[in-house]
Protein backbone atom coordinates (compact mmCIF):
# COMPACT_ATOMS: atom_id res chain seq x y z
CA UNK A 1 0.00 0.00 0.00
CA UNK A 2 1.29 3.43 -0.63
CA UNK A 3 0.09 6.93 -0.66
CA UNK A 4 -0.31 9.15 -3.64
CA UNK A 5 0.12 12.72 -2.96
CA UNK A 6 -2.51 14.75 -4.29
CA UNK A 7 -0.52 17.85 -5.09
CA UNK A 8 2.27 16.44 -7.11
CA UNK A 9 1.77 12.71 -7.67
CA UNK A 10 4.72 11.30 -6.13
CA UNK A 11 4.04 7.90 -4.39
CA UNK A 12 4.81 7.85 -0.57
CA UNK A 13 4.80 5.15 1.62
CA UNK A 14 1.86 3.82 3.27
CA UNK A 15 2.40 5.52 6.59
CA UNK A 16 3.92 8.82 5.17
CA UNK A 17 2.42 11.90 7.21
CA UNK A 18 4.15 14.37 4.33
CA UNK A 19 4.89 13.80 0.66
CA UNK A 20 8.87 12.74 0.64
CA UNK A 21 8.78 15.29 -2.58
CA UNK A 22 6.71 18.28 -1.57
CA UNK A 23 5.83 18.42 1.43
CA UNK A 24 2.40 18.14 1.17
CA UNK A 25 0.20 17.17 3.91
CA UNK A 26 -0.73 13.55 3.57
CA UNK A 27 -2.81 13.17 6.80
CA UNK A 28 -5.83 13.25 5.36
CA UNK A 29 -5.15 10.82 2.50
CA UNK A 30 -6.17 7.25 2.10
CA UNK A 31 -3.44 4.44 1.22
CA UNK A 32 -4.27 3.07 -2.15
CA UNK A 33 -2.72 0.25 -4.24
CA UNK A 34 0.52 1.44 -5.70
CA UNK A 35 0.59 1.37 -9.33
CA UNK A 36 3.08 -0.84 -11.44
CA UNK A 37 4.56 1.14 -13.47
CA UNK A 38 6.28 -0.81 -16.97
CA UNK A 39 8.42 1.09 -19.59
CA UNK A 40 5.31 1.95 -21.84
CA UNK A 41 3.11 3.16 -19.16
CA UNK A 42 5.79 4.98 -17.61
CA UNK A 43 6.54 7.29 -21.41
CA UNK A 44 2.42 7.62 -20.89
CA UNK A 45 2.38 9.05 -17.66
CA UNK A 46 5.42 11.01 -18.84
CA UNK A 47 3.67 12.76 -21.43
CA UNK A 48 0.48 12.84 -19.76
CA UNK A 49 2.12 15.16 -17.04
CA UNK A 50 4.01 17.41 -19.76
CA UNK A 51 2.18 20.10 -20.23
CA UNK A 52 1.85 21.42 -23.88
CA UNK A 53 3.88 24.58 -23.50
CA UNK A 54 6.73 22.79 -21.76
CA UNK A 55 6.37 20.05 -24.66
CA UNK A 56 7.36 22.95 -27.32
CA UNK A 57 9.64 24.51 -24.78
CA UNK A 58 11.68 21.40 -25.30
CA UNK A 59 11.68 20.80 -29.00
CA UNK A 60 12.77 24.58 -29.02
CA UNK A 61 15.62 23.76 -26.75
CA UNK A 62 16.48 21.37 -29.60
CA UNK A 63 15.97 23.37 -32.46
CA UNK A 64 18.33 26.06 -30.45
CA UNK A 65 21.65 24.42 -31.49
CA UNK A 66 23.25 26.02 -33.71
CA UNK A 67 26.56 24.52 -35.06
CA UNK A 68 29.82 25.96 -34.76
CA UNK A 69 30.25 26.46 -38.65
CA UNK A 70 27.22 28.03 -38.76
CA UNK A 71 28.50 31.11 -36.09
CA UNK A 72 31.77 31.34 -37.96
CA UNK A 73 30.09 31.46 -41.38
CA UNK A 74 27.55 34.48 -39.53
CA UNK A 75 30.44 36.10 -37.95
CA UNK A 76 32.21 36.60 -40.68
CA UNK A 77 29.39 37.51 -43.30
CA UNK A 78 28.29 40.31 -40.62
CA UNK A 79 31.82 41.70 -40.62
CA UNK A 80 31.24 42.76 -44.22
CA UNK A 81 29.50 45.75 -44.85
CA UNK A 82 26.25 45.40 -46.97
CA UNK A 83 26.36 41.65 -47.04
CA UNK A 84 26.07 41.90 -43.00
CA UNK A 85 22.78 43.72 -43.67
CA UNK A 86 21.40 41.20 -46.07
CA UNK A 87 22.30 38.29 -43.98
CA UNK A 88 20.77 39.82 -40.96
CA UNK A 89 17.39 39.98 -43.15
CA UNK A 90 17.47 36.81 -44.46
CA UNK A 91 17.84 35.24 -41.08
CA UNK A 92 14.64 37.86 -39.60
CA UNK A 93 12.46 37.06 -42.65
CA UNK A 94 13.76 33.51 -42.81
CA UNK A 95 11.08 31.28 -41.08
CA UNK A 96 13.76 28.11 -40.62
CA UNK A 97 16.28 29.72 -38.82
CA UNK A 98 15.71 29.09 -34.96
CA UNK A 99 14.86 31.56 -32.19
CA UNK A 100 18.55 32.17 -30.89
CA UNK A 101 19.68 33.13 -34.41
CA UNK A 102 16.83 35.72 -34.42
CA UNK A 103 17.37 36.40 -31.01
CA UNK A 104 21.34 37.26 -32.40
CA UNK A 105 20.43 38.87 -35.57
CA UNK A 106 18.27 41.37 -33.80
CA UNK A 107 20.78 42.44 -31.71
CA UNK A 108 23.06 42.76 -34.03
CA UNK A 109 19.98 44.97 -36.13
CA UNK A 110 19.80 47.63 -32.88
CA UNK A 111 22.82 47.60 -32.13
CA UNK A 112 23.73 48.71 -36.12
CA UNK A 113 20.77 50.94 -35.69
CA UNK A 114 22.60 52.55 -32.53
CA UNK A 115 25.95 52.47 -34.52
CA UNK A 116 23.83 54.79 -37.54
CA UNK A 117 21.98 57.20 -35.48
CA UNK A 118 25.07 57.83 -33.63
CA UNK A 119 27.22 58.22 -36.65
CA UNK A 120 24.37 60.78 -37.90
CA UNK A 121 24.33 62.81 -35.05
CA UNK A 122 28.38 62.90 -35.07
CA UNK A 123 27.91 64.02 -38.38
CA UNK A 124 25.02 66.83 -38.02
CA UNK A 125 27.25 67.99 -34.83
CA UNK A 126 30.14 68.45 -36.78
ZN1 LIG B 1 3.78 15.72 -3.10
Amino acid sequence: MIKVCPKCGYQNDEDAIYCLQCLEDLKNVLPGEEVKINSTEFTGYNTNNMSPLGHSLQYEHYNDDVSIGAWIGISIALGIPIINIIVLIWILTSSSTNRTLKNYAIAQFILMCIGIVLTGLLLLIR
